[in-house]
């Protein structure tokens, strides 16, 4: 194959060496972390090491991370109205989600469709905290939903003050740190967030591991999977040693780097936005009003069909996106685009860049080089059918 550049990270991000070399070792070991052999205890020990890892990206106890097969579990575990907090046994009645939320949050999790309510945002996708200050006032034991960046546009969240208002009604937060994680600064405890969910394989980690983390004195008095006790009764099944080992792994490698790595990001980003701004002056940037993560660019040229483009630029040796990766394989308006009240036939248009630690220079010469070719040459072919 031709050689391929990739600039969808926020669907998934390329395997860190570190993650893969913590998998393989974990592969060639065989045994059920529960078992209380020599073997066993070893799998227990990687478990536990990579605990630690997780927690300490996000600057909690180890204590308080359920491993789960990934983010859509860990959102689905922790939206139920059987929330604990300090031991007080009271459910939680009405569940808020952001307008731009992951539709493993959108959905509402375990609460009934009349219990959850949609919280509007601004042109920037930026939560509008009036309007969350008023559903605050009128909901008893709320629990709320924010992420803290967004997969399509990544716009970040005001969370420490979303969090203040939160609880200021007695209220518990949880946030959707799935695509912030690993590329902007995210204590849990310093942002005043309850419940946060992450995802391995967007830190460079493997598919199918995630975790749920609470704060201290959480308790989720109904589990989502129930059997054995694994995951102290939060979480039942075998764990996948391996899955977790990388993610550990994965997680430390982030921690380490994330301090250079998001300026570096940053920098690429600011050159292809720049650089599409002068190849297309005519292109809007979504959420450029809002703080965004270093990594992300989600841009759309009127005219231009994105279904269209990514074919052009896939065939150009360039993998992008439209939108979000979990919409991309569908022709679907973008449900995030629409909450910022993007016009329909703009949204459609609609392409995302993202990138990530290794992504280089050259790589970036070439994404601007083929935006060149691919849009003018689709913009002209428009020009011609419409004449
Ligand atoms: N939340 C967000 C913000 C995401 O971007 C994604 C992945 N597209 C998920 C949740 C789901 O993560 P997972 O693939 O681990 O289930």
């Amino acid at each position: 194959m031709a050689e391929r550049t990739y600039f969808d990270w926020n669907a998934t991000a390329p395997l860190r060496p570190e993650a893969r070399a913590a998998m393989l070792a974990a592969l060639d070991g065989c045994a059920n972390a529960s078992s209380v052999h020599s073997e066993g205890r070893a799998a227990r020990q990687i478990i536990e090491n990579a605990r630690l890892n997780v927690a300490t990206l996000v600057g909690a106890g180890a204590r308080n991370v359920i491993f789960t097969s990934g983010a859509t579990e860990a959102n689905v575990l922790a939206l139920t109205p059987a929330l604990e907090a300090g031991g007080r046994k009271a459910a939680r009645g009405r569940l808020f989600v952001s307008a731009v939320e992951h539709p493993s949050v959108a959905s509402g999790g375990r609460f009934a469709p009349e219990q959850v309510e949609v919280l509007p945002v601004d042109g920037d996708g930026v939560v509008d905290l009036a309007a969350l200050r008023a559903a605050m006032a009128r909901a008893e034991q709320p629990l709320v939903s924010v992420m803290l960046a967004n997969n399509e546009t990544g716009v970040v969240q005001p969370i420490a003050a979303i969090a203040a208002i939160v609880h200021e009604a007695g209220g518990l937060l949880h946030v959707d740190a799935v695509q912030g994680v690993g590329r902007t600064d995210c204590d849990m405890a310093g942002l005043g967030i309850d419940l946060l969910t992450l995802s391995s394989h967007k830190l460079g980690g493997p598919q199918g591991a995630g975790a749920l983390i609470l704060r201290d004195d959480l308790h989720i008095a109904e589990p989502l999977i129930t059997g054995g006790g694994q995951e102290r009764g939060r979480r039942a099944g075998t764990e996948n040693v391996a899955a977790i080992a990388g993610f550990g792994a994965a997680c430390a490698a982030a921690s380490a780097a994330m301090q250079a790595d998001a300026p570096r990001m940053g920098a690429l980003r600011d050159r292809i936005e720049a650089g599409i701004r002068n190849a297309t002056p005519q292109a809007v940037i979504f959420g450029q009003g809002a703080a965004r993560l270093p990594n992300t660019t989600l841009v759309a040229v009127p005219g231009l069909k994105a279904e269209t483009a990514l074919i052009a630029f896939d065939l150009d040796g360039l993998a992008l996106s439209s939108g979000s990766a979990c919409s991309s394989g569908k022709v679907q308006a973008s449900s995030v685009l629409s909450a910022m009240g993007v016009e329909p036939a703009l949204a459609r248009g609609a392409l995302r860049i993202s990138i990530g630690p290794t992504t280089t220079d050259n790589e970036v010469d070439a994404l601007l080089l083929a935006w060149n070719r691919v849009v003018s040459s689709l913009l002209k072919k428009q020009t011609d059918i419409a004449a």
